[in-house]
């Protein structure tokens, strides 16, 4: 569970990027965060992994108020959460299979586990066959893919996405955020900032819309994509 209490941020003294923000998110849950450019959706994702923090109010993340984490305890934090950036920022110089290794690498997980999960995130992101590629040899949707895998390949709590459609086409665009709504079916918390109107209004999950650093809009979720797909309901 994530949640805010009145919560502001103040960058540099300037006006609050912002403002008062209450916002609970339930364990499980895929959100959207939205709004025009420069309106604080980008500010409220950094306050989950506190990359931010508040001027005032609480930030709640697992059951802890993470404002008053200790520098030392930001690292623990930040293994729950995979963050999913509009440009992929991938490493131009190692592949597609060492990109996804590097995030385990980076919390010092052995090299079995890193035999074990890397496979396993690749194939989650149909990329299997691409694990030898370099990132400058793939689209931008695979190149998509393979930031959402290393996102995941810990398989962390909460994921969040910044952005992920910002650089794609419509179509490749309808095709991550599919993904990211099958890692949240697998478990995670999913929370994506987008000001991309067709793939918010595709998908029926609940919309919060951020307005002048305030939240303007809370619209519940609809019924579960995985129903729709049932349903055989087509995306617009
Ligand atoms: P969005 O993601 O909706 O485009 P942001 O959260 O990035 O919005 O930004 C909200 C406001 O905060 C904007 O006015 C932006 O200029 C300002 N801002 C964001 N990051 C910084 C920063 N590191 N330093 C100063 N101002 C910032
Ligand atoms: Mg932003």
């Amino acid at each position: 569970m994530i949640q805010t209490l009145d919560v502001s941020v103040v960058y540099n003294g300037g006006p609050p990027a912002l403002r008062d923000v209450s916002l609970r998110i339930e364990k499980g849950e895929f959100i959207f965060i939205v709004g025009p450019t420069g309106m604080g959706k980008s500010t409220f994702l950094k306050l989950i992994n506190r990359e931010a923090v508040p001027a005032k109010g609480k930030v709640i993340v697992a059951g802890r108020d993470i404002t008053k984490l200790e520098a030392r305890h930001i690292p623990e934090l930040r293994r729950q959460i995979g963050v999913v950036f509009q440009d992929f920022q991938l490493l131009p110089q190692k592949t597609v299979w060492e990109n996804v290794a590097f995030a385990l690498q980076a919390i010092g997980a052995d090299r079995h586990r890193i035999y074990r999960e890397v496979p396993r995130a690749l194939e989650l992101v149909s990329l299997t066959h691409k694990a030898n590629s370099y990132p400058q040899e793939l689209s931008g949707g695979e190149q998509q893919r393979v930031s959402i895998a290393r996102a995941i390949v810990n398989n962390p709590a909460i994921v969040l996405a910044d952005e992920p459609t910002g650089n794609l086409d419509p179509e490749t665009s309808w095709d991550i955020v599919q993904l990211l709504s099958k890692i949240n079916i697998r478990g995670s918390t999913v929370v994506v900032a987008t000001h991309d109107k067709y793939i918010v209004d595709g998908m029926k999950k609940r919309v919060v819309a951020i307005e002048n650093g305030q939240v303007v809009r809370d619209e519940p979720g609809g019924y579960h994509h995985a129903v729709t797909e049932e349903l055989g309901i087509l995306p617009p």
